[in-house]
């Protein structure tokens, strides 16, 4: 039998969902990476100049080179893309990635495109750390703040990351670096990761990292640092009673904020209406259960996967190509990309200098 008559034969409602889907599927393939790269201007992926020559080709693809320090590139240095083989698939990994409600392994993504797992694993931390960085929140009248605690965790480590520092070494010996102790001991200890989480009414929400530490609560100095760039001036802020969080707020000014008992909450009691995290709550136990479908998420790309979890909860299909073009124009994906370990070692050694946003 035909396709067509396949389709004729089916009922109403499944030929509805198939339509759907093969709308979804052209669109997606109607975007054109190769265009939406062009159309985007260059940058020298060595000193950030705009301005270029062309300079031949190498295997079918025009070359430029960097009028200023004479670089040789393509029209994607400093890319997603740039680097990337297997180009055509990244709208559909970027598809993948962010239209799946269900949490999904980069197996499951390889075994869908067809490429290796490594692939994946990587692909998955680049688009993240480029869409991380352009999707802030946007605070509205009323805001949830509370902290939030992750389990540390060190997975899917190699031997060289375990045994030698990572930058710049070229003998690697088999003593444990510095690093690999401060995470056995937190293992062992089992330290949490604590992220601050801001959270609208309803709908979207936002994690910052805090700090990794073994029990109890954080500082006021910890508060001032994570909300040091936050903007809550004549916005209303709902939070528990904690000392630290009471006393930052006291000092804000123009800023309206109500605070609950957690103990009450916990017992279902809402003295006051709308005056409780209940949105924080309940994205915290969608990302609970979320999260432990990948079996550990190491503590390392904690970040990564929080934005992702946020993006999963903001995506729909018709972004598929502006987050597609937002990965690609994303200049600074490079350095962000490299910085993930550096950004992980300051966390673990709480060095805050270096700050994970840029
Ligand atoms: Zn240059």
């Amino acid at each position: 039998m035909r396709i067509m008559d396949l389709i004729g034969n089916l009922k109403p409602y499944q030929q509805e969902i198939l339509y759907r889907l093969i709308n979804k599927f052209s669109a997606i393939n109607q975007i054109d990476i190769s265009k939406e790269v062009s159309s985007v201007p260059m940058q020298c992926r060595h000193c950030g100049h705009s301005e270029f020559v062309k300079n031949g080709t190498y295997k079918g693809r025009q070359r430029y080179k960097c009028s200023k320090c004479n670089t040789t590139q393509f029209a994607d240095a400093n890319t997603a893309l740039y680097n990337l083989k297997l180009k055509d698939k990244w709208v559909d990994f970027v598809t993948l990635m962010l239209e799946t409600k269900e949490h999904q392994s980069c197996r499951q993504i390889a075994e869908k495109l067809g490429i290796n797992i490594k692939t994946a694993h990587n692909w998955r931390h680049k688009m993240l750390t480029s869409l991380n960085e352009l999707h802030h929140l946007e605070v509205e009248a009323e805001i949830e703040l509370d902290e939030v605690y992750l389990r540390f965790c060190v997975k899917g480590r190699i031997g060289k990351e375990k045994y030698t520092e990572y930058y710049g070494s070229k003998h690697p010996s088999n003593k444990e670096n510095e690093l690999r102790k401060e995470e056995k001991k937190m293992e062992k200890e089992s330290y949490q990761v604590i992220y601050m989480c801001e959270h609208n009414r309803n709908n979207d929400f936002n994690f910052s990292p805090i700090k990794i530490q073994k029990k109890g609560v954080v500082s006021e100095d910890d508060i001032e640092r994570v909300l040091a760039s936050a903007d809550f001036k004549e916005k209303t802020v709902i939070t528990d009673s904690e000392p630290s969080l009471r006393t930052y707020f006291k000092k804000q000014d123009n800023v309206e904020h109500l605070t609950f008992k957690s103990s009450d909450i916990k017992q279902g009691i809402l003295k006051e209406k709308a005056v409780h995290n209940n949105n924080i709550n309940n994205t915290m136990m969608r990302l609970r259960s979320w999260m432990a479908g990948f079996n550990g998420v190491s503590t390392k790309y904690l970040n990564n996967y929080l934005k992702w979890f946020r993006l999963i909860n903001l995506f729909s299909l018709e972004q598929v190509k502006s987050f597609v073009k937002e990965t690609i124009m994303d200049k600074k994906l490079y350095k962000r990309f490299r910085d993930i370990f550096l950004n992980y070692k300051n966390f673990v050694f709480q060095q805050y200098n270096h700050n994970f946003k840029e």
